[in-house]
């Protein structure tokens, strides 16, 4: 069975547990997105018209059930989207560009069995213990940090008390590395490579989202040894493939492939509803029909490109204890 460990929900209404800044929603990034993934026609993309909030957010969640029940996966992580939060511990509307609720996910969870709860807690909130311990007793199978866009640096020492509780439990962390275009940056160098290791040398299992990023279209060959040195040293680090099928990240991509070590440790994600971009894997496609499914398209891609069978397995390995006492049926089935 196999599983993508990277996969957004996205809601737009405080009613259903969605934050949007009025900026970002108006962005020509988010319609692009919208109507890459069939939630807005271009035409309404174009002109900026958007529907309302709640007919956006029903659509949204009706195409990734249909989309993910259709897939050749077995499951997908499906993950909240905390805010910023100031330096008492309130969360600032103004300075956070999008949030999606933990319990917005736990309901979206319920449509399909194939989803697994990946929970967002920012470890700077007032309130941080008693969110991460209710999505912990609601299935959380990982917690999902944007440290660059959640405005809070992972080295920070008020965070250790957060790295216990997540040992104590079992629960990785899946974190943001490296450079961001698809959500407005607090601060970029709270999602550098040398921000990783504080949640590593904790104990914390990390899965380091999309390879740790590197340098767009022309990787650094230095950020890479780097990140390589981490893999090296660390066997807590796992390095998902998230939004990798395109073109800006291609180049880190086949990098990880090449190098045995690295490809060791890659773990499945696919980034929805990042598009995929086909176009730049034809030669590693050519002559093969690429299918439809955005789920099944990405991976097809992907395994086209080289990546093994194994990477599309290991995802359950960091998530393994938290999968035994949430799906105890799912653990047996899978490790
Ligand atoms: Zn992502």
């Amino acid at each position: 069975m196999s599983i993508d460990v990277h996969c957004h929900h996205l809601a737009f209404s405080p009613k259903n547990g969605g934050h949007i800044h009025p900026k970002f929603s108006k962005s020509y990034r988010i319609r692009w997105y919208l109507n890459a993934i069939g939630v807005l026609n271009w035409q309404d993309a174009f002109l900026g018209r958007m529907p309302e909030k709640e007919r956006l957010d029903e659509r949204y969640r009706e195409l990734l059930v249909a989309r993910l029940d259709a897939s050749p996966l077995g499951h997908a992580v499906v993950l909240a989207f905390d805010g910023v939060y100031d330096a008492n511990g309130f969360f600032e509307p103004e300075r956070t560009a999008k949030a999606v609720t933990n319990d917005a996910v736990i309901a979206l969870c319920k449509e399909s069995p194939k989803m697994l709860f990946g929970a967002s807690v920012n470890p700077l909130r007032r309130d941080w213990r008693y969110e991460l311990d209710k999505c912990l007793d609601a299935g959380a199978v990982l917690v999902k940090w944007l440290p660059n866009v959640m405005g809070f640096d992972p080295g920070d020492v008020r965070i250790e008390p957060f790295y216990q509780r997540l040992r104590e439990t079992g629960t990785p962390i899946l974190m943001h590395v490296g450079f961001e275009y698809a959500v407005p940056n607090i601060n970029i160098r709270f999602s550098g490579l040398d921000r990783l290791e504080a949640a590593l040398r904790a104990g914390v299992t990390v899965i380091a989202a999309h390879c740790c990023g590197g340098r767009i279209i022309y990787d650094s060959p230095s950020l890479f040894r780097d990140m390589r040195t981490l893999v090296a040293k660390y066997p807590n680090l796992y390095l998902d493939v998230a939004a990798l099928a395109s073109f800006h990240r291609k180049s880190r991509f086949l990098n990880a492939l090449r190098d045995p070590l690295v490809a060791s440790r890659l773990v499945f994600g696919t980034d929805y509803p990042i598009p995929v971009h086909a176009w730049a894997f034809r030669k590693e496609t050519a002559g093969r029909t690429i299918p439809e499914n955005y789920f099944a398209k990405d991976l097809f891609i992907k395994e086209a490109t080289g990546l093994e069978r194994e990477a599309l397995t290991r995802g359950y390995a960091p998530i393994k204890k938290r999968l035994l006492i949430a799906r105890p049926e799912t653990f047996h089935q899978v490790v």
